[in-house]
C-alpha cells in the first residue's frame, strides 16, 4: 500500500529534501506518495516544520505521527489539535554543526581573539590566553546537541561541566542536576553555553539572581533558545560588567527586530539562528526509520515527551 506522507515546511526545505527524502523512503522499503499538498484526510504521516503554516491537525484523520525537522518542539508540543505521537530531529548533521558553531565560538572567547582581530593601533600588548584545560565550560543541557558538544570541548581539554533534569553520566565530563547543579554549574563556569529546549521549566531560567552567580566577567553563549534567557537581566549584567559577552544565535522574537538593543549592544555578537540546521541528507533517513518503525508496530525513535514539554 502506498503512504502518502506530506511535506508541510518552507518551500527551500522542500527543494532540498525531495529527493533525499524520497531516496531514504526508498531504501527504506517504503512505497511512499511524498508530496507538500495531499488532501488532509488522506494523509498517513506529516514531515512537519513550526514556519511551514500548518497548525490545526484537526483535519488530518488518518494521519498517524507528525515528525518535526526541527530538534526544538517548543511551537507544536501543547498545540492542542496534536492527538497522534510527535517526534523530535535528532540528525547527525545538526550535532556536527552545533559543534562547530559552539566550538568555534567558546575558541573565540577563550582566546580573546576579538582584541587581535579588532587591533589597529600598533599597541604590543602580548596577554597569553589560559591553557583550555584551565578554563571552565558550563553546558546548560546534556541532550543530543549538549553532550555532542560538552564532548568535542572536552576533547580540546576544556574543563566541562553539564547540567540536565535528570542525573546523567558522561566521560569526561562533569555531570550536574536539578536546582542545586544549577546553581553550581553557573558559579564556576566562565563560559556558559545554552543548548536547552524552551518549556515552561526553562523560560527565563537565567534571570538577574542566576546572572550573578556566574565568575564576574563570564561568557555566554546562546544556540539553544531565545526565552531561556531575561533579555533585560542579561543587558543590565552586560553593562555592568558582570557578564563581558553574550553570543546569541535565538531571539524572543525573531528576526531580532531591528530596534532591539541586542543589535547595537558592543558586548553583544548576533547571529541569524543559523547555529545549525538539520541537513537533508542525513535527516531523510532519521524520518524514514520512523515511518518505517510506525508501520512495523516498533516503537517510534525520539519521541516528544508532551508532558515534559521536549
Ligand atoms: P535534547 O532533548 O536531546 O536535550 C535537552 C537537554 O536539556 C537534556 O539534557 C535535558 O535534560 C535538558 N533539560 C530539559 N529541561 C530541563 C530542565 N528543566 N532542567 C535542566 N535540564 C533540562 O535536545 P537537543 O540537545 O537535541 O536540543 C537542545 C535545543 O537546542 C533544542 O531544544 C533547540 O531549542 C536548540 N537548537 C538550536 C538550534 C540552532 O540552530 N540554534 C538547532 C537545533 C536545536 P535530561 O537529559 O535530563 O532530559
Amino acid at each position: 500500500m502506498t503512504l502518502n506522507v506530506l511535506f508541510s515546511a518552507p518551500p527551500q526545505r522542500w527543494d532540498a529534501f525531495r529527493a533525499p527524502l524520497n531516496q531514504a523512503l526508498q531504501e527504506a522499503g517504503i512505497e511512499a506518495d511524498l508530496r507538500t499538498d495531499h488532501p488532509p484526510e488522506k494523509v498517513d504521516y506529516i514531515v512537519h516544520a513550526p514556519n511551514g503554516g500548518l497548525s490545526d491537525f484537526t483535519p488530518f484523520t488518518r494521519a498517524k505521527a507528525v515528525l518535526s525537522l526541527w530538534a526544538g518542539v517548543e511551537d507544536i508540543v501543547a498545540n492542542p489539535t496534536l492527538k497522534i505521537p510527535l517526534t523530535r530531529m535528532v540528525d547527525s548533521g545538526l550535532a556536527e554543526g552545533m559543534v562547530e558553531w559552539v566550538s568555534g565560538h567558546v575558541l573565540r572567547h577563550h582566546l580573546g581573539m576579538d582584541a587581535h582581530i579588532c587591533r589597529k593601533d600598533a599597541r604590543w600588548d602580548p596577554v597569553v590566553p589560559p591553557l583550555a584545560r584551565h578554563r571552565r565550560v558550563g553546558m546548560l543541557g546534556l541532550g543530543e546537541l549538549g553532550t555532542a558538544c560538552a564532548r568535542a570541548l572536552a576533547g580540546l581539554n576544556f574543563n566541562v561541566s553539564g547540567w540536565s533534569r535528570r542525573p546523567r553520566q558522561v566521560e569526561g565530563i562533569t555531570c550536574l542536576h536539578g536546582k542545586a547543579g544549577l546553581e553550581e554549574i553557573l558559579s564556576h563556569s566562565e563560559i556558559i553555553v545554552l543548548l536547552l529546549p524552551l518549556t515552561p521549566a526553562t523560560e527565563n531560567l537565567l534571570d538577574e539572581r542566576r546572572l550573578a552567580l556566574l565568575p564576574r566577567g563570564g561568557v555566554i553563549i546562546n544556540p539553544g533558545r531565545g526565552a531561556l534567557i531575561d533579555d533585560k537581566a542579561l543587558l543590565a549584567a552586560l553593562d555592568s560588567g558582570q557578564v563581558a559577552h553574550a553570543t546569541l544565535d535565538v531571539f524572543r522574537t525573531e528576526p531580532l527586530p531591528p530596534e532591539h538593543p541586542f543589535w547595537t549592544h558592543p558586548q553583544v555578537t548576533v547571529t541569524p539562528h543559523i547555529a545549525s540546521e538539520t541537513r537533508a541528507e542525513t535527516a531523510s533517513r532519521v524520518v524514514a526509520e520512523n515511518i518505517r518503525r510506525a508501520e512495523a508496530g516498533e516503537p517510534l525513535l525520539f519521541l516528544v515527551d508532551r508532558a515534559a514539554g521536549y
